[in-house]
């Protein structure tokens, strides 16, 4: 078993410091294929899917994996590890508290403290030392893999790249081993420079809202003929927007890594997110932005009308969807989509 197991509703756990305990970290991502009763015993229905989707999941397959860590996310999964404590089989279970606020100036010393309370109960459970030296050696390989995936998530807008391999590929980089990671990604570093040019008839697109977990959603954008080159998603760029600073404390460079990555809607203030979508739009050629929350998913709904606004304001071209936990095509969706690309393409 040596997969440690986490929960988190953006990119708030630390891999690093499992990766220095000598752990593949693994992101639970539920499966969108499996009904979410045994969940669902324990948890409300307006949980949103994809969250009951992960307890599923961890109910289902805690036995394989050493433990879980359950970070704090979003205010909806804030109560999780009570509930997974109570029902979820694991030998080791621990709840990271990550800031809700990285503006606080009280918010790097906070998350410093939560984070070695992980590393002692690490090695306490595990007999194992999380040295300097080794989480240094993490932060290289994570900023060698973030160095790849930035420059294959840049091919989609050169390269005929579907919206599923990509989010795949994505799934893979929070899943694999890592050295097993870095192999595929080079593989597919020769195999997307290979592929045809971006496909006439394919609209770009910025993809933002709620976590897409499973790639099957993407499909419904791909029979749209919308293309995500660009994305803020924690099973996308914000994984790998930005590289973990070299600095003399690797604690502190972690914090300093997750002050500065794309913010979700999670985290207060609302500001930084938009700001980052309003300087990535302008930076690129995209005009069109599709937002979009999962049902019962409020962090992104709430701030989708913010955001939709700014957007707007600004003359891109933008449009918010719900949208339902599932992995067939949503019909819907895509009428809503060509409807609005044709509306947009008019005005
Ligand atoms: S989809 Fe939304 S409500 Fe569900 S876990 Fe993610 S942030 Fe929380």
């Amino acid at each position: 078993m040596d997969k440690l197991a986490y929960f988190d509703s953006s990119h708030d756990f630390p891999e690093e410091i499992a990766m220095a305990a000598g752990f593949t970290p693994y992101k639970i991502l539920g499966d969108v294929k499996t009904p979410n009763d045994p969940a669902d015993q324990y948890l409300q229905n307006f949980i949103c899917p994809a969250a009951r989707s992960f307890m599923t999941d961890a109910l289902a397959h805690s036995g394989e994996w050493a433990g879980i860590v359950l970070a704090h996310g979003c205010d909806t999964t804030h109560r999780f590890y009570d509930i997974w404590k109570l029902h979820v089989k694991t030998p080791f279970l621990h709840f990271l508290n990550v800031p809700m606020n990285y503006e606080r100036k009280s918010a790097a010393k906070f998350f410093k403290t939560e984070m070695k309370l992980l590393i002692t109960r690490l090695e306490a459970k595990f007999g194992v030392k999380i040295t300097d030296a080794k989480l240094k050696d993490a932060i290289k390989t994570s900023n060698e893999i973030k160095g790849k995936l930035q420059k294959l998530a840049a091919m989609r807008g050169e390269k005929d790249i579907t919206n599923r391999e990509y989010l795949e590929l994505c799934v893979k980089s929070v899943q694999l081993p890592k050295a097993d990671l870095l192999a595929l990604l080079d593989k597919k570093l020769k195999e997307w420079a290979a592929r045809p040019a971006f496909p006439d008839g394919k609209k770009k697109i910025l993809l933002t809202g709620s976590d897409v977990t499973y790639p099957e959603w993407m499909d419904t954008l791909e029979e749209a003929n919308l293309r995500v080159v660009r994305d803020d998603l924690s099973i996308g760029e914000r994984c790998f927007a930005t590289l973990i600073p070299d600095k003399a404390d690797p604690l502190d460079a972690i914090i300093e890594y997750k002050a500065a990555m794309p913010r979700p809607a999670t985290k207060n203030p609302p500001d930084p997110r938009l700001d980052f979508l309003l300087k990535e739009l302008k930076d690129s050629d995209i005009t069109t932005v599709v937002s979009q929350n999962l049902k019962f998913c409020e962090p992104y709904a709430f701030d989708s009308v913010y955001t939709m606004k700014a957007l707007k304001a600004k003359g891109y071209k933008a449009i918010h969807l719900e949208r339902e936990f599932s992995p067939t095509i949503d019909r819907q969706a895509v009428n809503r989509l060509e409807a609005f690309m044709e509306i947009g393409e008019k005005a």
